[in-house]
């Protein structure tokens, strides 16, 4: 059994899931394959109009939902709510869209007959993390169901609430839970044919490794350490700072797409550290998840508070200046939790621990550049690609630099989640991940293009072909 304990009052044990062993991964694995050909059949409207009414009536269960999630994940209210949303409204974009890109298409002309088709892969196992669980796993089930695929999912046993409601709420869905143990059964079973993997590095190569000693497709969302590149002539309202305070710090910087390195021009910086401390003041509020107002509550676990304070402290052995940022809420107290205070973290150099590698935690290093071309060689460096922004009034002059930019998505005056958009496929370069999620290419990575082909040649009336000739060559 995995107790799941509130991160913000861990004394408070919010709820518990069985861990399912290998013959209960076998056996959802089973069930799910089991139920692929019925489910398959359906035309993609009619899926996409059951998953829309999954959707309706896991909308009406939001409020719930959120609370669930905030008390097992340590993420503020609002911003459950607003993940909740978030994944209903993409569901809604998926059935909304499905029948248009899964659609078959045919050519029937002097070349021949030729239909391709969007035909589901079968069983896809998906692994998926505790930071944004629900959004998470419906980037996976909400386009794997629609078209035709079933589906088993292992959640994080640091979330496996929330998303084992909305799971249990969805068609052809089997949960399963455990740790690595139940992601490594799930992901060598023979029946799984597609593998859908959002997580860390070290569990992201184990996964992949063992998805490919199955030849089984996977997709793979891993980590990222994204840059945020202020342009000599940046210009930042006020809100433009709060906006970009919450890109860092919001679930607590643990977000994949958080804005994990400030790059500012030399001669701005002091500038800037002024008004994005102002700014903290303002809009970082940490305290229990549950208290109105509060924007920042703590880490995941005493193993992730612990990591994090070793990269501030080993920061500050560097010459690292770690300034406390925002407020606490009335009340609060920091010892019940897994609290650790905010940071923006000056004067470091790019090889720090806190700069080279993911932080995934509350402190933001705030580094200096003097030339374009110094910034973009740091901010491409490493081997993590997965976000980054780019800041200047000027859009083409960001746009310029953003396609120079080694990241799979790249925001402009804006960072990490309100520059997302439903349509945008989202992904990985180099160490972050293949694959997509969101958009038509979030839909297409859950279908396999099948051919039927009749050759004009072979059709009634035809000409032939010498045996064994090349088509078109003479
Ligand atoms: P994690 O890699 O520790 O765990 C992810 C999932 O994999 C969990 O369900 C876990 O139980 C399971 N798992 C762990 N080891 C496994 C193994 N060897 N075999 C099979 N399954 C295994 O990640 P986490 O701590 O839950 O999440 C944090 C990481 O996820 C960060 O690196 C973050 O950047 C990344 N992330 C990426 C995206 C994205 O879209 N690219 C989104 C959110 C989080």
């Amino acid at each position: 059994m995995i107790s799941r304990e509130n991160p913000a009052r861990i004394t408070e044990i919010v709820g518990h899931v069985p861990v399912t062993g290998p013959d209960g991964v076998d056996a959802a694995v089973r069930r799910a394959d089991a139920e692929c050909r019925d489910w398959s059949a359906l035309p993609v409207a009619a899926r996409a109009e059951i998953l829309r009414e999954c959707g309706e009536t896991l909308a009406a269960r939001q409020e719930e939902l959120a609370t669930l999630l905030a008390r097992e994940s340590g993420k503020p209210l609002a911003d459950c709510r607003g993940e909740i949303g978030f994944a209903l409204a993409y569901l809604r974009w998926v059935c909304d869209h499905a029948p248009r890109v899964l659609a078959p298409s045919e050519v029937d002309d002097g070349a021949g007959r030729l239909v391709l088709s969007r035909e589901p892969y079968g069983v896809v196992g998906c692994v998926t993390p505790w930071n944004a669980p629900v959004i998470l796993a419906l980037l996976k089930l909400a386009p794997a169901l629609v078209a035709g695929n079933t589906a088993v999912l292992k959640p994080s046993p640091l979330a496996p609430l929330t998303v084992g409601e909305v799971a249990g709420a969805l068609p052809v869905v089997f949960a399963v839970h455990g740790g690595a143990q139940t992601g490594r059964a799930l992901a060598t079973h023979p029946l799984v044919r597609k593998v859908a993997f959002t997580g860390g590095d070290v569990a992201g190569r184990e996964i992949a490794a063992s998805a490919g000693a199955m030849l089984t497709p996977s997709v793979m969302e891993l980590g990222g350490n994204d840059p945020a590149v202020f342009l000599p002539d940046f210009s930042l309202t006020a809100a433009d700072y709060e906006r970009l305070v919450m890109a860092s710090f919001a679930t607590s910087g643990q977000v994949c797409m958080a804005a994990k390195r400030l790059y500012v021009p030399r001669g701005r910086a002091a500038e800037f550290a002024e008004a994005y401390v102002a700014a903290a003041e303002r809009v970082l509020v940490t305290g229990d998840p549950l208290t109105p107002g509060v924007s920042m509550g703590p880490v995941v676990s005493a193993a992730a508070a612990d990591r994090i304070r070793a990269l501030v402290a080993a920061s500050a052995e560097r010459g690292g200046t770690a300034v406390p940022l925002g407020r606490v809420a009335p009340g609060h107290d920091p010892d019940a939790g897994y609290f650790v205070t905010p940071v923006l973290v000056t004067d470091l150099d790019d090889a720090a621990p806190l700069v080279a590698e993911e932080q995934f935690g509350p402190a933001v290093p705030l580094l200096v550049y003097d030339t374009e071309e110094e910034v973009l060689a740091r901010a491409n460096a490493g081997e993590l690609g997965l976000g980054a922004s780019v800041w200047s009034p000027d859009e083409e002059r960001a746009f310029a630099l953003a396609g120079r930019l080694e990241a799979g998505f790249v925001f402009v005056n804006t960072h990490n989640r309100t520059g997302m958009s439903l349509r945008a496929p989202f992904g990985g370069v180099k160490r972050s991940g293949y694959g997509r999620e969101y958009g038509e290419e979030g839909l297409l990575e859950y279908v396999q293009t099948k051919v039927v082909h009749a050759p004009a040649a072979f059709r009634s009336g035809g000409q032939g072909m010498a045996p064994g000739a090349y088509p078109g060559t003479g």
